[in-house]
């Protein structure tokens, strides 16, 4: 997503130790492969590896435990192949920067499948300064109701990076979180939910410019942070999941120091618990994404990336480079999560 964040990643695994002491700069970045692939999950051999991965591919089991310990909830299941059914409809439409008839297009499948889903969802329209001048830019806010009107907010920018010089059409960077949160919203929407989960799809993550440079980037967190500090509606939100580029075939997804600890902790806890601990990396690095408003604002946040995409921001970020199984395995994740994530926001409550 931005220079920065590479360098941040980068710096952490031990390719370079802080500016000075990285050769060649953080625009050429050395092969990232050599150092960090020592905890990932060996290439999977049963044909999801094929282009498409139109294929279904089971949930782990660990959904299916976490559940086991409320009869009383429906059971969740994340179908990535529905998922990635909403990717692949995303890259679709091409390069889908704020401002773009591609993005209106991809803000109206995504308002379509919440309400084919029965998903109430809204438009958070707001106009951002740019390097460009002033532009439109819009947030859809989905709201599942559960027990309690406090939320638990999931979220991803739908917008892709703009590029003037190829088609970026943004498969992991844009789409496969955005497929991932739909497909969320779809699991979560038959289950009794404690706490209401907001499903947000921001816009204007990504800077205008080529260069990540504050504050051209997160337009559509930053303001949707804005107004509900402006609401004094922000003490409701109670935790805040960001999903972004999880569709890599070789997902490493590592802790990011930025996040919030205890809510890093229950999300690398259900991780291991289903068999997940080879995509969700102890090692450590430092994100700036759409959390970064919500941290400054006091709200417990978490950021599921991979940035370790040789791909990212180029061509090649396409269907070829994404696969369905990376999605389940977020997917899978996040489900099992959040029944603890509920335990422990009840008991910070009573
Ligand atoms: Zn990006």
């Amino acid at each position: 997503m931005s220079v920065q964040r590479w360098a941040a990643s980068l710096a952490v695994v031990g390719f370079c130790v802080g500016a000075a002491g990285c050769a060649g700069g953080s625009q050429s970045p050395p092969p990232a492969q050599t150092t960090v692939t020592q905890d990932r999950p060996a290439p999977p051999s049963d044909g999801a590896t094929a282009p498409t991965h139109e294929a279904a591919i089971a949930p782990t089991s660990g959904v299916t435990l976490a559940q086991k310990s409320d009869a009383a909830l429906a059971p969740m299941k994340f179908d990535s192949s529905r998922a990635w059914d909403d990717l692949r409809k995303q890259v679709g439409f091409g390069p889908r920067p704020s401002g773009s008839a591609a993005l209106n297009d991809t803000r109206n499948y995504i308002l379509a499948q919440l309400k084919t889903a029965g998903i109430d969802a809204k438009q958070q329209i707001f106009m951002a300064m740019t390097p460009l001048g002033e532009m439109m830019m819009s947030n859809i806010i989905a709201t599942i109701p559960g027990r309690r009107r406090e939320r638990i907010i999931i979220a991803s920018h739908y917008d892709t990076k703009r590029s003037p010089n190829f088609r970026f059409v943004g498969a992991s960077d844009g789409a496969s979180s955005t497929a991932a949160l739909l497909e969320l919203g779809r699991a979560l929407k038959g289950r009794q939910n404690e706490f209401t989960i907001e499903l947000l799809f921001l816009d204007g993550e990504e800077a205008v410019n080529w260069d990540w440079r504050d504050p051209d980037n997160t337009y559509g967190s930053r303001y949707y942070v804005a107004a509900a500090q402006k609401a004094n509606a922000l003490s409701s939100i109670k935790a805040l999941i960001l999903l972004d580029m999880i569709g890599d075939r070789d997902l490493a997804i590592r802790r990011d120091a930025n996040s919030t600890p205890w809510l890093v902790d229950i999300v690398w806890d259900a991780a291991a618990r289903i068999g997940q601990r080879g995509v969700f990396s102890n090692q450590l690095t430092t994100i700036e994404d759409d959390h970064i408003p919500f941290v400054r604002a006091g709200v417990p946040s978490v950021d599921i990336i991979d940035l370790d995409y040789p791909q990212w921001h180029t061509a090649q970020d396409d269907l070829e480079h994404v696969s369905a199984r990376s999605l389940q395995a977020v997917g899978d994740v996040v489900l099992a999560a959040i029944p603890d994530i509920e335990k422990k926001l009840a008991g910070n409550r009573e």
